[in-house]
């Protein structure tokens, strides 16, 4: 889809009759249950005979127009919004494998991802193969008979890696195994995961989808190209196909993981999360040009051991990142000052920048990961993860690029 088109979506409802009084905002229904006309009815919604609402743990109206919204910008099939980006990777991991089973997954991976596969999968009989997330051919031959999922950051963070999706669909897709994209960090506006080949795409809707760092948010969509009738999965997934044939995934998804672990998200945050995505495209914008300059700027003030971007003709996924991406690359970069002393005195010589451990705010934010997210890893884990002792990392925030560089290069200048 397109830039125009997005953004389209993101500004106007798809329901033709509009909100009740012609509200222009989605209602926020804050209720935890729903009543039905009759114990007809309400047996009718609970064999799904009948559309409706019942519980809001199951679905609620104004989380149904956030799934709606990201359906349209992913060009999916369906959505399940959920509390927190955490979430939807874990529902996605635990609706496709069982114990026994295997994945692939890239080794550049967002702390908390990392330590759900490596600490709380394998007590669950769940195996993750870690392998390098730009070697296509690693993930062919970490594929057994137990495969069953293969996932990607589409820029690993804070190692800033581009992994090559197409290449690795096409081997997966070979193998009858789904590629499952977290594309958190580049959001639709600038990645349109379908096209690259990928089955699933999950999102931290806290970062840039909401943008405005005030509600934690997450979302599984199913973009309707893999056929869970294959071999791998027909047992698993048979009374799902039977039953809801395209919607099989998210059915298994909602009914058996989804409520049964409370993962639900708030109507509230749902409100607020539709809210900041109507400013998407412009934001996505601001973010990357931002991030562009400053990657810039830093790569020529000569202080930096290396620089992070994909923007960068340096950057080892440049020409990937470019096919995949176009010519914006999202709000994230990171510099290597060599040491923890100079990464620190850089960052506190930096004015109207925030020092905190998130992403996508509107606010310029810095982060040393290697005495933060990443510090109980151990050497050989931080460089897998491209951690190093000076490594800083920014999300750029919307302010003008003319305040950032000026207080940029002021504190280059002190170290
Ligand atoms: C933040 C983040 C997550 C986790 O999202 P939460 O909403 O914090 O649970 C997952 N993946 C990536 C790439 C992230 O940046």
């Amino acid at each position: 889809m397109d830039k125009h088109k997005i953004e389209n979506s993101c500004l106007h409802q798809k329901q033709p009759a509009g909100y009740a009084a012609g509200a222009t905002q989605s209602p926020v229904y804050l209720s935890s249950a729903f009543a039905q006309k009759s114990p007809q009815e309400m047996a009718n919604v609970f064999q799904n005979r009948q559309f409706g609402y019942l519980y809001t743990r199951i679905s609620n109206p104004t989380i149904t127009a956030l799934e709606e919204k990201l359906v349209e910008l992913e060009n999916g099939v369906g959505s399940v919004a959920c509390a927190s980006g955490m979430a939807a990777i874990s529902l996605v991991m635990l609706t496709l494998l069982k114990c026994g089973d295997e994945f692939i997954s890239g080794n550049s991976l967002f702390g908390g991802t990392y330590s759900l596969f490596t600490e709380v999968f394998p007590r669950m009989g769940i195996k993750g193969v870690f392998v390098e997330s730009t070697d296509v051919n690693a993930f062919e031959k970490a594929v057994t008979e137990n495969t069953r999922a293969i996932f990607v950051e589409a820029i690993g963070n804070p190692k800033m890696d581009v992994p090559d999706i197409k290449a690795i669909a096409s081997v997966a897709s070979r193998y009858g195994i789904p590629v499952i994209v977290d594309a958190t960090v580049v959001s639709p506006y600038i990645f349109q995961a379908k096209d690259f080949g990928a089955d699933l795409v999950v999102h931290s809707l806290t970062k840039y989808m909401n943008g405005n760092g005030n509600a934690m948010g997450g979302a599984v969509v199913d973009l309707g190209t893999f056929n869970f009738k294959s071999e791998r999965f027909s047992t698993d997934f048979d009374i799902y196909n039977k039953k809801f044939g395209k919607f099989a995934f998210l059915a298994k998804l909602r009914k058996q993981i989804f409520i049964n672990l409370g993962s639900c998200l708030s109507p509230q945050n749902a409100y607020l999360i539709l809210n900041g995505m109507e400013t998407l495209g412009l934001r996505m914008e601001r973010h990357s040009g931002n991030a562009k300059i400053l990657a810039d700027v830093l790569n020529e003030s000569g202080k930096c051991r290396e620089v992070r971007y994909p923007s960068l003709s340096s950057h080892p996924n440049h020409e990937v990142a470019k096919k995949q991406f176009g010519n914006l690359f999202g709000g994230l970069l990171c510099a290597d000052f060599g040491n923890m002393e100079t990464a620190f005195a850089f960052m506190e010589k930096l004015e109207g920048v925030l020092h905190v451990a998130n992403i996508g705010d509107t606010r310029t934010l810095v982060l040393h990961p290697a005495s933060t997210i990443y510090h109980e890893m151990n050497e050989g884990q931080r460089r897998v993860a491209g951690v190093t002792e000076g490594l800083v990392r920014i999300s750029t925030g919307l302010e003008p690029a003319e305040l950032l560089v000026k207080s940029f290069k002021a504190a280059l200048a002190q170290i």
